[in-house]
């Protein structure tokens, strides 16, 4: 092992103290695991940071990922997990000092449990979501009820933030979810959590920016499958009708009488392929004919996206039947609804085929500015006044989402914050760039985010940041508000030194053990 540490520090860093601690330390570890290049894991998706780490450890289960921890612990060193590296601002970074790349363990523990009247299936924390769906449905006809978007993302990666997607409304989002999690703590110790067990360390690890522990497994909640998704997009130009609509349709849930899916975005009213009108239809043969638009609309229009499940077994009259009570009390411009059958699968696989576009024509490669946000309902009118018909009117390059979600549906016992309101927005902002933009492009789309955020802080908005990124330590207090001081007696308890995730920028690391337990 340690052969394989020396290869990849770099020489001019191997006589710092950390690289020597690094490699000390290593020495002594027996792990069952291996070693990788630090250059596997000095990026990520976002592509504005670069930090290079000493070495990056492909651990082969819980076990090392304890032993790395708990050598950690006499040394400076500090310990970032990496999922998938889908940060955009290098919260899965370490500055010299260990990444456990944990898509090594992404087959363990896979497992369908039956626990009183309820469905789980075991999942590594390294796994991805994509490969969850697809052994799910295939070996057991059986799927997690709620997603991102994507799924070329971790368990322990959306676990730790919260993972949203156009089901949240119904499910709530993944963390409310899991019934089980097993963490390697800041203490290098594997703790077994749940609602009953270790409730403290369970909650603060969902939506716990990775600061508590390392995730290794989890137990999620399942539900069989559909066959097949009838996935459809109407556009209004109103935002009031707009936002009408999706409210109206995220709080009439009982009885199955609402769609299985509601999402929305925003999109800019011109023929620009990529931000305007032809952004919208779901195939190629339906074109987006901008005919049927009111004449006095708006610089950027609206898209409500549903999909309803349905089986095999059931009969296409039936689908369109309960399609169309759903679609008839929706006020959206009538001549502008766009619809397709796919499988279930190919539906949550979705955004794979732009990932597959977007890799093809360079762009996925460079630097992706995202801001995520929640904005309560009160404050989203404003927002689009504002925000969209002001200062994105030409778009963002990618996709522009918002849609309302439900505090109801959040575990206030977790980490996670949200606006106070019960109806708040997720307003998502997916810039993608061209594939060489100059450095000062991508300066004026994070300058652009910035004063996003600066206008809802001023204008004293409800709104949080969703994966936030802050840089000093009364930033994250505002942040978190009436949680801070939980989110601090945690930490303290069970990450004293601080060795986790320092990429989140929320806790220096402590350089002697006075913290005890
Ligand atoms: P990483 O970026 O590798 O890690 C994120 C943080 O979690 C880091 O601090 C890391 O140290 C920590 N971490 C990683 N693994 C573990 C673990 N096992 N245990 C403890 N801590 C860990 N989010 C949504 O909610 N909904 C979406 O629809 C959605 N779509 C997305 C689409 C794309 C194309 C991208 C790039 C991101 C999207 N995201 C979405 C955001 C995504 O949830 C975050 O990027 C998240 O961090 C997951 O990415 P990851 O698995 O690559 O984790």
């Amino acid at each position: 092992m340690i052969a394989c540490l020396e290869r990849f520090v770099p020489e001019n860093e191997v006589e710092s103290r950390e690289a020597v601690e690094a490699s000390v330390m290593c020495k002594t570890l027996d792990l069952q695991g291996t070693i990788e290049s630090p250059a596997a894991a000095d990026r990520d998706f976002g592509g504005l940071y670069s930090r290079r780490p000493l070495a990056v450890i492909r651990p082969s289960g819980a076990d090392d990922v304890a032993r790395v921890i708990a050598a950690s612990l006499s040394t400076t060193l500090t310990v970032a997990a990496r999922g998938n590296g889908h940060s955009i601002n290098g919260q899965a970074m370490v500055d010299r000092g260990l990444i456990i790349n944990m898509r090594s363990t992404e087959n363990n523990h896979f497992k369908l449990r039956k626990i009183n009247d309820s469905t789980y299936v075991d999942v590594s924390g390294g796994a991805l979501w994509e490969d969850v769906l697809k052994r799910c449905v295939e070996e057991y006809g059986m799927a997690p009820r709620s997603w991102t978007d994507y799924l070329g993302l971790t368990v322990g990666g959306t676990l730790s933030n919260a993972g949203v997607s156009g089901q949240t409304f119904r499910y709530g989002p993944q963390t409310a979810n899991i019934a089980e999690l097993e963490v390697v703590t800041g203490r290098g110790e594997v703790v077994i959590c749940s609602e009953k067990k270790n409730s403290e360390l369970f909650f603060s690890v969902l939506g716990g920016l990775g600061q508590f522990g390392i995730i290794t497994r989890a137990r999620v909640l399942v539900q069989s499958a559909p066959d097949m998704v009838r996935w459809i997009r109407v556009v209004y130009s109103e935002f009031d009708e707009f936002t009408r609509d999706a409210e109206f349709l995220v709080t009439r849930q009982s009885g199955g009488e609402s769609f299985d899916y509601v999402e929305g975005f925003v999109f800019v009213n011109s023929d620009d392929p990529v931000n305007g009108w032809p952004s919208v239809s779901l195939n190629p043969n339906q074109r987006f004919d901008s005919a049927h638009l009111p004449g006095n609309s708006d610089s950027v229009l609206y898209c409500l996206e549903l999909a309803l499940h349905y089986n095999n077994s059931d009969k296409p009259s039936a689908v369109d039947t309960v399609v169309k009570r759903f679609l008839g009390q929706l006020g959206f411009i009538k001549k502008l609804k766009f619809q397709v059958d796919l499988s279930y699968v190919d539906f949550l696989l979705r955004v794979k085929r732009a990932e597959e576009q977007a890799k093809a024509n360079g762009n996925w490669e460079s630097p992706h500015p995202w801001l995520n946000m929640f904005v309560a309902k009160a404050d989203i009118k404003e927002f689009d006044e504002e925000i969209f018909k002001k200062i994105l009117t030409n778009g963002v390059g990618g996709p522009m989402l918002i849609y309302p979600l439900l505090r109801s549906k959040w575990d206030n016992r977790t980490s996670e914050v949200i606006p106070n309101e019960d109806i708040f927005y997720i307003i998502a902002l997916l810039r993608f760039t061209s594939p060489a933009p100059s450095g000062l492009e991508v300066d004026k789309l994070v300058s652009q985010n910035r004063q996003i955020v600066d206008h809802c802080s001023r204008n004293r908005f409800d709104y949080k940041l969703y994966m936030p990124n802050y840089k000093t330590q009364e930033e994250w207090k505002e942040h978190f508000g009436g949680k801070w001081e939980r989110f601090v007696q945690m930490k303290a308890c069970y990450d004293p030194m601080a060795i986790l995730a320092p990429g989140q920028k929320i806790f220096g690391r402590m350089r002697n053990s006075s913290c005890n337990s």
